[in-house]
This record gives structure tokens, C-alpha cells and sequence, in this order.
């Protein structure tokens, strides 16, 4: 079992004002992918270094496979951790950097052989007519770097791998397929992985479930699907998905013993009694309406006429191919709707566009938390 569970962790570093990282509480399960994710600075790095053994504890305990390891030196803890930067020897051979760690712990030869062939079968670095094995790092595709530094890791057979920021070196198109090959990776060995990004596309397309921070204190953590469809709060809404979230920032009405939301430019009625429930029961007034692109003006929504429609003006026209993004405004609100790209849309032109209410979210202005 190599459960990982963070309980009541926080790190000051000495001179700042502010600890960096505050009350984390998490249970990373046995085999599961979980990654953490939120903007540069949030403590996301902090957070892996302390399980790693990187960085000192400055409160709170973190234990692996139920023993707690606030004092367990780095070495003896048991994890591989892959870098951004590779860190690999330049002067070694591939087949070197991999059994390197192996080597410094003992190992035989034969062990040594053995773990770093199957590692390299599984990474596909085995070709017998590219020899891979017996190249130096220069002579590798960034690609290629990034599969031996995990090539380093798979040797250990670890209880769990930690990954900070992997991809952030490699181009677009060598990202997205490296994120699949750590997926199919996770799959294949089962283990428990830990993973930081600031990407939420890898967040989303990698995680069982996705811890998202901000300022150094955990938001949400959830599966991806959850995440997306029931932010608790403003910031997972507008961090997660792309484009992101629409929010209008406006008032609730109580007109004729109906509650509705205002814009200023457009009222919707909020008709859902259980929405309705959830407005009386927060009794706040101050509020932003949050609706993502897909959800306005989106080719379903324009076929239902009992959905509640929005006038804008369009300013930007993006067409994506499978979708076409415009970029509108209230008069009061700037907002992004995904719409049919056989749609006729012009600059300039003023157009009525519905609005999907069933994936309709409210947050409170004051603290930002989700009524619904
Ligand atoms: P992230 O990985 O989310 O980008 P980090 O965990 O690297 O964030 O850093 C969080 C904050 O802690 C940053 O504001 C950073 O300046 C600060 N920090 C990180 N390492 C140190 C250090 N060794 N000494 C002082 N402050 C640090």
C-alpha cells in the first residue's frame, strides 16, 4: 500500500511574511493519479518537495504506506521524483543514467540490466537500431530526455512518483503526447502518482482526481468531470476549462414572487426550485452568474425555445474549426460563446443568443463560494 496523506502540513519559509503553504489535508490513495494544479506561486511545488523529503515540514504530518515520514531522509522514503529539467548526467550514457541509482544502492549487475531494459521497453527507448541505451543525453530529442528521466524513476519501482511540471520544457505537440504516455505509464504500473502542473488541460485529461490551490490553501479536489461541472468556489470556476467560464457580475430581484438574476443589460429568471431553495437559504443579493462558452448560444440551446436569451454585440470572431468562439459584449459584461461554426455571425453585429440554464452556476460576490 503506498497511500500518501497529508494532514494539517504547512511550510513557512523563514523571511516570508505568510506561510507558504497553509492546512493542507489530503489523501492520496493507493495507485491513484492524482495531480495538483493552480497558478505559479500557489505552494504546488512546496507541497511535492515536502512528501518528497525536499523541503522540511514546518507543521502538520505527511505520511506514505501509513508511516509517517516528517523525519525520513529523502533516500529512504521510497519515491522517485521526475523534474522539469531532466536532471540528467550529460556525461553518462542513457543506459547509465538509468541505472545509476541502482547502482549507488547495491544492486547486481544483473538486477541493474534487467530493470533498465523493461524500463526501456516500456518507454520505447529499445529500438536496436536507434541505440538508444548507448547514446548520451545531447544526442536525444527533448522527448527522449523526458522518457529517460522517467525511464530513472520506473527503475526504482518506487512506492510512488512524483512529477513536477514533466512537460513544461517540451513543445505543444510533444506535451500532448507525453501526457498520454504518463497516462498509459499509470495504467501500466499501477502505482501511486503525484503530480504538479499549472496546466489545467493536463490536470483534467490526467488526473483520477485534481487537488486545485490558490495562495497555498487547497480550493477543491475532485475528479475531473466533478470539478468541471461543480466548482465550489469562483476561482476553480474560471481556472478550470478553456475557453474559461463567463461571469457576470450582477444583482438577485424578487419580482411578482419570482427570483431573478440581474445583469443590468438582462434579467433571467431563476425558475429551478431548487435553486430557488439554495438563493433563500445563501440570502445574499450581491452575486455573479457564471455560464461557460458552451452554454451560450451553444447549436442545442438555440433549439429550445424556453431557454432565456441575452442581447450582445460581437467584437472578436475566432472560428476553431469543429466550433467558432465569439467574443460579445452587454454593453455592461465582456463574454465568450461557443457557437455552431455554420452559424452566419458578423463583426459589429447585434445578436440574441440562448442560454443553457441547467449548467447555470451563482457565486456569492463576498466570498466567492458557490451557491449553486
Ligand atoms: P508553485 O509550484 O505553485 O509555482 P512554489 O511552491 O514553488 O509554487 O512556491 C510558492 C511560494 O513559495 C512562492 O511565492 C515562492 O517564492 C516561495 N518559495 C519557494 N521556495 C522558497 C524558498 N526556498 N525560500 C523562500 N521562499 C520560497
Amino acid at each position: 500500500m503506498a497511500e500518501v496523506i497529508l494532514s494539517h502540513v504547512y511550510k513557512a519559509y523563514p523571511g516570508n511574511p505568510e506561510p507558504t503553504v497553509k492546512d493542507i489535508n489530503l489523501e492520496i490513495k493507493d495507485k491513484e493519479f492524482m495531480v495538483l494544479v493552480g497558478p505559479s506561486g500557489c505552494g504546488k511545488s512546496t507541497t511535492l518537495r515536502m512528501i518528497a523529503g525536499l523541503e522540511e515540514i514546518t507543521g502538520g504530518t505527511i505520511s506514505i504506506g501509513g508511516v509517517v515520514v516528517n523525519n525520513v531522509p529523502p533516500k529512504n522514503r521510497d519515491i522517485a521524483m521526475v523534474f522539469q529539467n531532466y536532471a540528467l548526467y550529460p556525461h553518462m550514457t542513457v543506459y547509465e543514467n538509468m541505472a545509476f541509482g541502482l547502482r549507488l544502492r547495491h544492486f547486481k549487475k544483473d538486477e541493474i540490466d534487467r530493470r533498465v531494459r523493461e524500463a526501456a521497453a516500456i518507454l520505447g527507448l529499445d529500438d536496436p537500431k536507434e541505440n538508444y541505451l548507448q547514446r548520451r543525453p545531447k544526442n536525444l530529442s527533448g522527448g527522449q530526455r523526458q522518457r529517460v528521466a522517467v525511464g530513472r524513476a520506473i527503475v526504482r519501482q518506487p512506492k510512488a512518483f512524483l512529477f513536477d511540471e514533466p512537460l513544461s520544457n517540451l513543445d505543444a505537440k510533444m506535451r500532448v503526447q507525453m501526457r498520454a504516455e504518463i497516462s498509459r505509464l499509470h495504467q501500466r504500473l499501477q502505482s501511486t502518482m503525484i503530480y504538479v502542473t499549472h496546466d489545467q488541460i493536463e490536470a483534467m485529461t490526467m488526473g483520477d482526481r485534481i487537488c486545485v490551490m490558490k495562495d497555498g490553501i487547497i480550493q477543491q479536489v475532485a475528479d475531473p468531470i466533478t470539478l468541471y461541472n461543480f466548482p465550489s468556489n469562483k476561482f476553480v470556476a474560471g481556472f478550470i476549462g478553456t475557453p474559461p467560464m463567463n461571469f457576470f457580475a450582477g444583482k438577485i430581484l424578487e419580482k411578482n414572487g419570482k427570483i431573478l438574476f440581474s445583469e443590468g443589460t438582462f434579467e433571467i429568471e431563476l425558475r429551478d426550485p431548487a435553486w430557488k431553495e439554495k438563493m433563500t437559504a445563501a440570502k445574499v443579493t450581491d452575486v455573479t452568474f457564471g455560464l461557460r462558452p458552451e452554454n451560450i448560444g451553444s447549436e442545442m440551446a438555440e433549439q429550445n425555445p424556453d431557454l432565456p436569451r441575452i442581447r450582445a454585440k460581437i467584437e472578436v470572431i475566432e472560428p476553431m474549426g469543429a466550433e467558432t468562439h465569439v467574443y460579445l459584449n452587454t454593453g455592461k459584461t465582456s463574454f465568450i460563446a461557443k457557437v455552431d461554426p455554420f452559424r452566419k455571425v458578423r463583426y459589429g453585429e447585434e445578436i440574441e443568443l440562448s442560454v443553457y440554464l441547467p449548467k447555470a452556476h451563482l457565486f456569492r460576490n463576498d466570498t466567492e463560494e458557490a451557491v449553486f
